[in-house]
């Protein structure tokens, strides 16, 4: 697999390069220029783990043997995917099956795994910052991965008791640093670490963060296992529904249907944080200061990954008609969340937010698909104030909830911050 860094296309790299690197120059994204053709028909009737080797085996199989593939899909997909019908003509695509109940399990476990072949064996120690799920999902893709050390800032205090839990809790090889400050302050601390080239090199620092193309490409083996649980005869109008930040959840629909399965239609589905939306209607990139929502992981104005669908768009591969754009303010996103609980289909914010905007979208004959991205015990407080009612928890939380959090706490102050680096070059 060939990709060319998107803002400076003279840069090429192998995927091996790419999952190491993660941006290219001039924080440029690296994208293939060209798609192979699948054979749809033969894909939709394998297994999950059968399947998305074989498309992650066309895609980047010139790098990585058959069986290394195979294996480090079966190692990273160890969950399902289940479409789960909600009424005749709509079902939600639960991606919050795996070990930190969010779809981000998905990406982040095959990108440790993709990682580890990239590293061959070099230790590394990954650097990353959290407002809530890539860290849990990050710290558990790469607990206890020989070689790898995972540092996790966060900020104290200001994300939910129970997304802290989740990776405060691992210990060995996942530290986890409590920031006295916002998200801004540790993301800002991380790019220190990032210029900080001696200390980089020092400790061979990597961030695993969510424009690594590893990700992207594991998310479209999903677009794939939807479609093999819809009845033959409506595979030809299925629609899908996507709850959009970055948009590297959309992104790789747009990928799937480029590989040739036969999507419809993608809604793009944004909050209040409508920078898309609006940039679809009126052709201008505008975006505002980010506003809180319901929907926190999807409180993002500038979409990293938007440049990637540009690139889509522009290899016309995918057209502009395959895309729509649909914003859903917050009382829509409460209406929504009741509207499934009276169907009998306990949802969450950001599925809402998916599922409001495929109703205004779905034609007559047509099936749609919204993607659960969260489990909605992962938010719990806003989904019991919607609907008024306690709702369970699932094991994996109620049991990480009940242990010790073993972060340590630190200020926001990059000098403190690389003494707590510079220890792990001890253990
Ligand atoms: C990250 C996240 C999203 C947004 O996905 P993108 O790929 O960034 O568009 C939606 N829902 C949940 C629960 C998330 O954690």
């Amino acid at each position: 697999m060939q990709l060319t860094n998107i803002k400076v296309p003279a840069e090429q790299v192998s995927f091996l390069q790419a999952v190491r690197q993660g941006l290219g120059q001039q924080q440029g994204l690296f994208f293939p220029t060209s798609w192979p053709k699948l054979d749809i028909d033969s894909l939709l009737s394998m297994s999950l783990v059968e399947r998305s080797s074989v498309i992650l085996q066309a895609l980047i199989g010139d790098e990585l043997s058959a069986s290394d593939i195979s294996n480090m899909v079966a190692n990273a997909f160890t969950f399902p995917a289940p479409l789960v019908e909600v009424t005749a003509d709509v079902g939600c695509l639960e991606l919050f099956h795996g070990p930190t109940l969010a779809f981000k399990d998905f990406g982040g476990r095959f990108m440790a795994q993709a990682l580890a072949k990239a590293q061959a064996g070099k230790k590394t120690t990954i650097v990353t910052a959290t407002s809530g799920d890539t860290g849990a999902a990050v710290a558990h893709a790469f607990y206890q991965q020989a070689g790898v050390q995972v540092v996790i800032l966060f900020p104290k205090g200001k994300i939910s008791p129970l997304q802290e839990k989740l990776f405060t809790t691992l210990g060995e090889n996942i530290k986890t640093l409590a920031v006295a400050g916002d998200f801004d302050q540790c993301q800002a601390l991380v790019k220190q670490v990032f210029d900080h080239k001696a200390l980089v090199d020092k400790l061979s620092i990597n961030s695993a963060n969510s424009i690594n193309i590893s990700r992207l490409l594991a998310q479209v083996c999903y677009y794939f296992e939807a479609m093999a649980q819809v009845p033959a005869a409506q595979r030809d109008q299925v629609v899908f529904a996507v709850p959009s930040g970055n948009f590297g959840n959309l992104t790789a629909g747009l990928i799937a249907k480029a590989l040739g399965l036969p999507i419809k239609r993608m809604v793009a589905a944004t909050n209040a944080n409508d920078t898309v939306p609006r940039y679809w209607r009126s052709g201008e990139w505008q975006p505002k200061t980010t506003v809180a929502t319901l929907s926190n992981a999807m409180d993002v104005a500038a979409p990293n990954n938007w440049p990637r669908v540009e690139a889509l768009l522009a290899q016309g591969v995918i057209s502009r008609d395959d895309i729509e754009a649909v914003m859903v303010d917050e009382d829509d996103t409460v209406i929504g969340v009741r509207q499934l609980s009276q169907q009998g289909y306990l949802s969450e914010p950001h599925a809402a937010v998916a599922y409001k905007a495929l109703k205004r979208s779905l034609l007559p004959g047509e099936y749609g698909i919204f993607l659960g991205t969260a489990h909605p015990a992962k938010f719990k407080e806003q989904v019991e104030n919607i609907l008024g009612t306690p709702i369970a928890l699932p094991d994996v939380l109620a049991r990480c909830a009940a242990e010790q959090g073993l972060s340590i706490d630190i200020p926001a102050d990059f000098n403190v911050l690389q003494q707590e680096l510079l220890k792990l070059e001890q253990v």
